[in-house]
């Protein structure tokens, strides 16, 4: 059975949404694993063939599920425009909101936490389910439930941190209503395609909101970072990974820690912390390497960073804004005629332009990836690229060495906690990162092309 739920948790492909352990306790069950990542464990009591498939058609990182396409034709049978970067839409805006506080409480442009408010402003929910920053049972971030009468604000801004849905899905089966939950687009793409099998999920599961995702991080990603602001791993209470920082650029992340007496850290940019270049890929899950979806493609609205030139300099943040439910469309529309929106509408090019890196690395970067895999004779998850795309010799080093550094900060960040000695961490993974560096042969062929280049100008 290749390609099955099986495959995918021993060749580690999976991202821990807890589809698996919800719909058959007995056989799995979510932990962190010894790097911080939430991940399903198969137990060894015996599973029938038949069981096996249609639990691996439930996972996100099996051959045996739906992909992205199928599930959003079935979703947005009324949607015809699509792109191959953003999947099916409706309308695209870039902007942010003029209401209250969103935008400042927001990650970006506050898109997130208004759409939940008004959905239950008009009534058309009773549950949101969104992620909240706040140690639960060790855990930073958890997925939490919110009512009407609750501070919808109150909501997390970007998680980079390990989530699972097996409880929010326990609650939404307990408790009768109509629900929005945000989700990145893998836990989005397990959610649609679970929600079609049970029709209790299908009835009450009335919106996804989608967190537009790069990739998602192991708890030491959280950790490192309060470690190198001063704070040990285990005397960490909280992080905050998006401050905004005044007079800096959009996309400088501002982070701070608390510690378990209440000390918080000062606020430093990302960029200056070892982990806080996206590109280094650190701390990140092997799944996130093998997901072919930007965006979200099964949401009925994607949320995401406008990082876009003219925008960068924009201190207070901005969102890019993918629409395919057309109720979603209609509050938005409403939202900007009330003064309460300031969107303006883009072409799906725009959109492209502020996720160009998640989309090269997930493009001819994944096509990279899959070769690899297809010509050691090793599995990898089925993907909608294909593994013979043409990819430069210099983009092939880069995406090898993302590989490397990927699994190298696990290992690293694992070995200097066992220390206790960060600086462990810091001399050994800028090691891992100085092989981004072109070796000097390529700088010298570089060098020449760019005196050509100059030379036929
Ligand atoms: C792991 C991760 C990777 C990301 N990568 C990219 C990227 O590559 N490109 C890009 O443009 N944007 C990315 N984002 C999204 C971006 O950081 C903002 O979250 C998004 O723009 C929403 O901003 P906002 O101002 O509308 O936020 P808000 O109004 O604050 O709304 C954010 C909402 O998202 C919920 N939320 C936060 N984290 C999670 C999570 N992990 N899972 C589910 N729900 C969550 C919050 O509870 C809140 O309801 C990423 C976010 C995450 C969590």
């Amino acid at each position: 059975m290749k390609g099955s739920i099986k495959d995918v948790i021993e060749n580690d492909y999976c991202i821990g949404c807890g589809i698996c352990a919800f719909h058959n306790k007995s056989s799995f069950t979510i932990q962190l694993d010894k790097f911080g990542m939430l991940k399903a464990n198969m137990s060894t009591n015996e599973i029938s063939n038949e069981e096996l498939i249609e639990i691996s058609a439930l996972c996100p990182f099996s051959d045996y599920i739906q992909n992205e396409d199928s599930i959003s034709e079935k979703i947005f049978t009324d949607v015809k425009t699509k792109d191959p970067y953003l999947g099916k839409y409706i309308q695209n805006y870039v902007g942010y909101v003029e209401e209250g506080d969103y935008r400042e409480k927001g990650s970006s442009g506050g898109m997130g936490k208004w759409l939940i408010n008004q959905l239950f402003v008009n009534e058309e929910i009773d549950y949101a389910i969104q992620v909240v920053n706040q140690k639960v049972k060790g855990e930073l971030y958890t997925y939490q439930v919110f009512t009407k009468d609750d501070n919808i604000l109150e909501g997390a801004k970007s998680a980079y941190y390990p989530i699972s849905l097996e409880e929010t899905l326990t609650f939404i089966i307990n408790n009768e209503g109509r629900y929005v939950v945000t989700t990145v687009p893998c836990f989005s793409k397990a959610l649609r395609n679970y929600a079609e099998k049970h029709p209790i999920l299908k009835e009450r599961i009335k919106y996804t909101i989608g967190i537009i995702c790069g990739h998602l991080k192991s708890t030491g990603f959280a950790e490192s970072f309060a470690w190198q602001l001063g704070v040990e791993p285990k005397n960490l209470k909280g992080i905050e990974f998006r401050d905004k920082i005044p007079g800096r650029k959009a996309n400088e992340k501002g982070v701070f820690a608390e510690d378990t007496y209440g000390n918080k850290t000062k606020v430093v940019s990302s960029r200056d912390l070892l982990g806080g270049n996206w590109g280094h890929n650190m701390f990140k899950y092997k799944a996130c390497d093998y997901c072919d979806d930007i965006v979200g493609e099964t949401t009925d609205v994607s949320i995401g960073d406008a990082w876009l030139k003219d925008l960068m300099d924009d201190d207070k943040g901005n969102n890019v804004v993918v629409v395919r439910n057309r109720r979603i469309g209609k509050i938005i529309a409403k939202g900007i005629s009330d003064g309460k929106l300031n969107l303006k509408a883009v072409s799906p090019e725009v959109i492209n332009m502020s996720q160009a890196g998640g989309i090269r690395h997930r493009r001819e970067g994944l096509a990279y990836r899959l070769k690899q895999k297809s010509n050691k004779g090793l599995w990898a998850p089925e993907k909608r690229v294909d593994k013979n795309l043409k990819v430069s010799r210099s983009r092939e080093k880069i995406y090898k060495v993302r590989e490397d550094v990927r699994d190298a900060s696990h290992e690293i960040f694992f070995e200097a906690k066992r220390r206790n000695d960060l600086i462990f961490f810091k001399k050994n993974i800028l090691k891992e990162i100085k092989k981004f560096e072109p070796s000097n042969s390529s700088k010298i062929i570089h060098k020449i092309k760019s005196t050509i280049i100059k030379l036929i100008k």
